[in-house]
């Protein structure tokens, strides 16, 4: 039996909650901490009866006073969406600032491992195609985006620093798109949308021209490549993980109309301010150091999310 405990903040969300699942069913005792602005208790309702599991309601940006010895920290708290960027920018300054800062605290006082969650946006509208760990991004500190991308450098920053100056056992990992059950339908993202429309025979909503690219990564793949950059990861290094086949987002949406036979048409509207153009990681540094790959295709992700959604809406 394993005793070790591992903190997930962020825990009720997308990502979160299945990293949740996945480190009960590798023995861990899991604290999951979530001010639940933008996850919520349903997806974590059916870990609250497993007595290994502890919920707390709490903000990062507070002390959340743990008692226990915690030997992890995955720091996936945060709010991530496009349409939050434009709502809430105090709110991801600050959870990636204050709030990065408190759990680095907590990771030193407990000699625990600490893994934070960056992102793919800190490459910005990037130059490099694909993106490299070594590639600095391109990116608008005064757009619409810069407070989520802008917030994520500073905490990268600010964990290079606790490892450097207090030799915390840190790792970042950048999180490229990733789709599965438990996205937010109110999220705005392009799968998410896409797949509610068509499901409501809506119309489907292209940004833009829709030759703009993205490549994806099915939920179950990310959290293993999670799991084994806390794990297998080398302190104060960093991790690209996505999925590596890039498609152009008018494609995803003809793809998601075959798979749900849906009489919804395409409709194209305005592109989003500083929306990237391309992205697709390399993920070479993965693929050789963390033993790490995406094993799930797009079409079959594409069909366990419809059907997710399908009991959802
Ligand atoms: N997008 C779209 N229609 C939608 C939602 C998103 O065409 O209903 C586009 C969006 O402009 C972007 C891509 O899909 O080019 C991915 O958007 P998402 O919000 O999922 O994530 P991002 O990669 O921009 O962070």
């Amino acid at each position: 039996m394993n005793e070790e405990i591992a903190l997930v903040t962020g825990g009720a969300g997308f990502i979160g909650s299945h990293l949740c699942e996945y480190l009960l069913n590798k023995g861990f005792k899991v604290i999951c901490a979530d001010n639940l602005s933008t996850g919520s208790e349903k997806n974590i309702e059916k870990l609250r009866t497993n007595e290994d599991f502890k919920f707390l309601k709490k903000d990062v940006r507070d002390d959340l006073e743990i008692k226990e010895k915690i030997n992890y920290i995955f720091d996936m708290a945060s709010r991530a969406s496009p349409k939050d960027f434009k709502d809430y920018p105090i709110d991801i300054l600050t959870t990636n600032g204050f709030g990065v800062f408190n759990l680095l605290n907590l990771a030193e006082k407990n000699n625990a491992k600490f893994l934070f969650s960056s992102t793919s946006e800190i490459y910005g509208d990037p130059k490099e195609h694909p993106q490299k760990e070594t590639y600095c991004g391109n990116v608008n500190t005064l757009g619409i985006r810069g407070c989520y991308d802008e917030a994520k450098r500073f905490a990268e920053a600010m964990t290079m620093a606790y490892v450097r100056e207090k030799n915390v056992d840190a790792r970042i990992i950048r999180i490229f798109n990733t789709y599965g059950p438990r996205l937010n339908e109110y999220d705005g993202r392009v799968i998410s949308n896409f797949i509610t429309q068509a499901l409501r025979n809506e119309p489907i909503t292209v940004y833009g021209d829709g030759n703009q690219t993205r490549s994806f990564c099915y939920v179950s793949d990310m959290v293993e490549g999670i799991y084994k950059a806390m794990m297998e990861g080398k302190k104060g290094d960093v991790y690209n993980l996505g999925g590596e086949d890039e498609y152009k987002i008018l494609d995803i949406a003809s793809k998601i109309k075959e798979l749900t036979s849906t009489n919804s048409n395409i409709v194209f509207k305005e592109l989003p301010e500083d929306d990237p153009r391309i992205r697709k990681p390399n993920i070479g540094k993965a693929k050789k150091y963390l033993n790490w790959e995406p094993i799930i295709n797009l079409e079959d992700g594409l069909k366990k999310t419809i059907e997710y959604f399908k009991n959802e809406i």
